[in-house]
């Protein structure tokens, strides 16, 4: 790819004069990264994979102990096999010419019995930073196969598009023998690096974000972490962090802050108010609000849904109003047709049903009489087949059947032939 802006022209520049990996940085990673074991056969014979010596342990389980020959700490594990593979990604941080650059190499080291083991270490890709946290990437050519970090090793390391593999490769150990551009340690980073975040979009963030920068010098990493994987939370929350933290309020959850900071902001609460922002029961708080927003979105769908419904009313009263003057009763009940969408929704909602959220109302060949008791106590809704002339389903709260339940079907398949007459005469 070819450099398209000075930044780019500038990383193209920087990326040929980089040399090669140092011995110390290697050593470090061949120590740091991958696991070294043992191998372990029947009884206690054991071979050291670090130098290929056997030696005896007596003990069980998957344990970390020292090799009796060259000292090192290897893990013991029970295999048949002749050859073991460990690998794993490692970074390394440098300045040059002003720019930051992240190298991520690939460190593989093979354990085969009777020899020491053989590491080898091939740098794949660069992740390049200017001081306005500008990124881009130079690296090997990806092998589009099964696996999404395969790289073809005879490539050359150029200017490449930025691919969610090269953040994810370089979310890696980072070896501590580090330089960083004045930038970023004027911005904050300073000390022992933070191991709880990735860590070039957090240098990305420090450099082009002063609220990230304000975070980092207040030595809260644990909010810095959250934030920097969720910059958009900033924009929500970072007004009530500031008023949080100036009242000492730290919560044990960042994520669940945030969420209960934008539950509020949608209930209309002042999202600066301590009242609201500086909980002592945190996910008590945030399951209240959350019932809250849940309950004002309902309402909102159902008013929604009861306008859309107004679109079919002029139909509905059509098709429907000659049913309306019928009331069946006997002595303790009364049935009569629900009358208007209103009366729909409101027996939808104390019944617990869908008789309005599922449109009922439009349905060509049903009527819906609602059976209740002289007191005018819903007891069951009932949908009545024009075209099959009787009842084909009456439901009481919640869908279940009452006391009543056979008595009120009986009652209006006794006087399907006045809901009949109703449509012929109409
Ligand atoms: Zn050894």
């Amino acid at each position: 790819m070819k450099p398209r802006n000075r930044f780019e022209k500038a990383v193209a520049a920087s990326n040929e004069r980089l040399t090669a990996i140092s011995d110390k940085a290697e050593e470090w990673a061949v120590r740091n990264v991958v696991k070294h074991i043992a191998f372990r056969t029947s009884g206690h014979k054991c071979t050291c994979g670090d130098c290929g010596e056997r030696f005896e342990h007596k003990g069980k389980g998957n344990v970390t102990i020292r090799c009796p020959h060259c000292g090192h700490k290897v893990e013991i594990m029970d295999t048949l096999k002749r050859k073991w593979n460990e690998s794993n990604y490692f970074s390394t941080l440098e300045a040059i010419d002003g720019l930051q650059v992240q190298r991520v190499f690939l460190l593989s080291a093979t354990y085969r019995k009777g020899k020491p083991m053989t590491t080898d270490c091939g740098e794949v890709c660069r992740m390049w930073l200017n001081a306005q946290g500008k990124v881009a990437v130079t690296a090997r050519k990806r092998i589009m196969g099964y696996y999404v970090d395969s790289f073809n090793w005879a490539s050359s390391i150029e200017l490449r598009n930025l691919y969610d593999v090269h953040w994810c490769i370089s979310d890696t150990y980072i070896y501590p023998r580090h330089s960083l551009i004045p930038e970023l340690r004027r911005n904050g980073l300073k000390g022992k690096l933070p191991d709880n975040c990735h860590l070039c979009r957090l240098m990305s963030a420090l450099l082009s974000d002063n609220r990230i920068e304000t975070l980092m010098k207040s030595g809260n990493r644990r909010a810095v972490a959250y934030f920097v994987n969720h910059l958009l939370d900033l924009d929500v929350c970072w007004a009530s962090y500031k008023i949080a933290t100036r009242h000492h309020y730290v919560p044990n959850d960042y994520g669940l802050w945030c969420d209960t900071i934008r539950l509020l902001e949608k209930c209309g609460k002042d999202i600066r108010s301590m009242k609201y922002i500086c909980p002592k029961d945190l996910k008590a708080e945030h399951d209240h609000w959350l019932h809250k927003v849940n309950a004002i979105e309902k309402q909102r769908r159902d008013k929604e849904k009861l306008q859309r419904a107004k679109q079919y009313e002029a139909d509905f009263y059509k098709s429907k109003s000659c049913f309306f003057g019928i009331v069946i009763s006997d002595n303790d009940i009364e049935i009569s047709v629900l009358d208007s969408l209103e009366a729909y929704k409101a027996e939808g909602e104390r019944m617990k049903h869908c008789v309005f959220q599922c449109e009922y109302y439009d349905k060509t060949d049903s009527i819906i009489p609602s059976a209740h008791d002289l007191q005018g106590n819903c007891i069951e809704t009932v949908e009545f087949s024009l075209s099959q002339g009787k009842v084909i389903q009456s439901r009481g709260v919640c869908n279940s059947n009452t006391e009543y339940h056979d008595r009120i079907i009986k009652l209006v398949n006794d006087n399907a032939h006045r809901f009949l007459e109703a449509r012929a005469t109409a």
